[in-house]
């Protein structure tokens, strides 16, 4: 299978169009000729059926069918919700200022702005792209930028709100925001996807800017998508302000003006608190087993920085496929082949498994770090491990955090866990600032400090209030927010 057809297949095995009874969700993929039904997927070729529900046009060439995906744990809910949900749980421990309360269930700012782009064939396509920037009471807004066919609006609300919580426990300077464009990359050339970062870096104006909303790198976007977007906004600044510019979006590469530490900063966060969370419970992570779902910058980063622990990472799931090996999978291994293949499906030094098997494998150690709600009530029930550290956001929904807790299986939540990003970013942003390079010693050495400081906030927190870890990170960060607009007061 070609490269592309790899990304192809699985994304698109994603696209959620109905729920059944009998299936939880009914997902569509790009056919092949000579496709096989196997105990993974079971066709149905109804494309006919569907095809107007998933909103997925025809191609001009090549065979379509409509697939059944038995996933266990994808059914769709609503983000956004959820975050809200969590926002309210908080507020009843703590009993915050209901006024304050009702500024942060609200975003600040909705951008969704509809932009042409040029196809390779000639023909103009129009695309959708969202910017929403939830809160800046602590700083500029600050939040990624995704591309993915689920991305609509109420998905980038919720992970707006998720970036102010971030900052606000991590104690940066920083606001939450967070963009996104719906499409697969997949379906474009590299060509094609400069055109629509820089168009859709356009249509957005002024409503980013460097001390104003600053973007990075999230799901299907890396520093060379940074790059086109650093050089399209200065293209639009006036000359003797383009040095005063470039911390517009972070996860630069580091020849753009990015950060030593920055590829690798959410990664290194999540092991820099695993660690800190076995020096807690005397637990030894040598020989320790870990899974991880997502093998992308997230995932792969941790898998690969576990390593110099002495554990051992035993299965991992990719919108590809999921693998397993009991006796260990080398993650640098893993990662040149997904680098060169696209996925780790087909990886062949460990076995294919299917979704449920990853999810019921006995661990010490589960990192989500793919997409949001895998952990559901059934997921979280078959889970057989001891912590659940959140690289992804939003990756376990209410119904899942139940099972953790009554099944006693430690957490760190997202917005504690995958913080070293936005850390690094904001050390980015500083050094831009400032000309300054900093060496990657000093960047992960003050990286450790703060993100530890921000895990021991949210421990004692856990502790003063008697509450599970997630509701004691929104405590923490909500207790942040509230102090500074008491502070500040209303305007007028
Ligand atoms: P990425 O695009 O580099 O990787 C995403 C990975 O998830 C890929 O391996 C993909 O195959 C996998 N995936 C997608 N859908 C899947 C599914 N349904 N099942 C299994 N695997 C699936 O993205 P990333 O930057 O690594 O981001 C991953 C998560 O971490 C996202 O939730 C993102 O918001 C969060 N996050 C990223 C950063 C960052 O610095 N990049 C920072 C904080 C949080």
């Amino acid at each position: 299978m070609k490269k592309n057809d790899r990304s192809r297949k699985n994304s698109e095995a994603l696209t959620p169009i109905e729920t059944t009874k009998e299936w939880k969700l009914l997902y569509f993929q790009h056919g092949r000729p000579g496709l096989e039904e196997s105990s993974e997927f079971r066709g149905l070729c109804r494309h006919c059926e569907i095809r107007d529900i998933c909103g997925i046009p025809k191609p001009e060439s090549g065979v379509w069918r409509c697939v059944y995906y038995k996933a266990l744990t994808r059914k769709k809910t609503n983000l956004y919700e959820n975050v809200i949900n969590q926002l309210e749980k908080a507020e009843d421990v703590v009993h915050f200022d209901r006024d304050i309360c009702k500024i942060l269930a609200e975003t600040t700012n909705e951008l969704v702005v509809h932009f042409p782009v040029k196809m390779d064939g000639g023909t103009v396509k129009m695309l959708t792209g969202y910017r929403v920037q939830h809160n800046n009471a602590l700083g500029p807004f600050k939040g990624g930028l995704r591309f993915h066919p689920s991305v609509d609006i109420d998905e980038i609300r919720a992970l707006s709100t998720l970036m102010t919580w971030k900052t606000a426990i991590t104690n940066i300077p920083f606001g939450g925001a967070k963009g996104g464009l719906q499409i697969d990359p997949a379906d474009y050339s590299i060509q094609e996807l400069e055109k629509i970062t820089r168009r859709f870096t356009f249509a957005l104006g002024n409503n980013i800017g460097p001390e104003y909303d600053i973007l990075a790198p999230d799901v299907n976007t890396n520093p060379k998508i940074m790059a086109w977007i650093l050089d399209t906004y200065l293209s639009t600044v006036t000359p003797n302000e383009r040095n005063r510019c470039l911390h517009v979006v972070t996860g630069k590469p580091i020849e753009a003006g990015g950060s030593q530490g920055r590829y690798k900063a959410t990664g290194q966060g999540i092991v820099f608190l695993i660690e800190k969370w076995a020096e807690d419970h005397g637990f030894n992570l040598k020989g320790a087993t870990y899974t991880v779902q997502g093998f992308g910058n997230v995932g792969s980063w941790a898998a690969r920085l576990m390593k110099k622990n002495g554990s051992k990472l035993i299965a991992v799931e990719d919108v590809t496929g999921v693998i397993l090996n009991k006796e260990g999978i080398d993650p640098d291994d893993l990662a040149d082949y997904v680098m060169e293949q696209g996925g780790v499906l087909d990886y062949p030094r460990a076995k294919a498994i299917d979704h449920e098997t990853f999810f019921g494998t006995k661990a010490d150690i589960f990192i989500p770090a793919a997409l949001e709600n895998q952990i559901t009530a059934e997921t979280a029930e078959i889970l057989n491990v001891k912590l659940v550290a959140e690289g992804a956001n939003g990756p376990t929904d209410p119904e899942g955090d139940k099972v953790l807790q009554r099944k006693k299986i430690d957490l760190i939540p997202d917005i504690l866990c995958n913080s070293g990003g936005v850390i690094v970013s904001y050390f980015e942003w500083l050094q831009n600032k400032r000309s300054e390079f900093w060496d990657l010693d000093e960047v992960d050495y003050k990286l450790q400090k703060m993100i530890v400081d921000a895990y021991e906030r949210v421990r004692d927190t856990a502790e003063k209030y008697k509450v599970d870890w997630r509701t004691a990170a929104h405590i923490v960060a909500i207790s942040r927010l509230e102090t500074v607009y008491k502070e500040r007061g209303i305007f007028p």
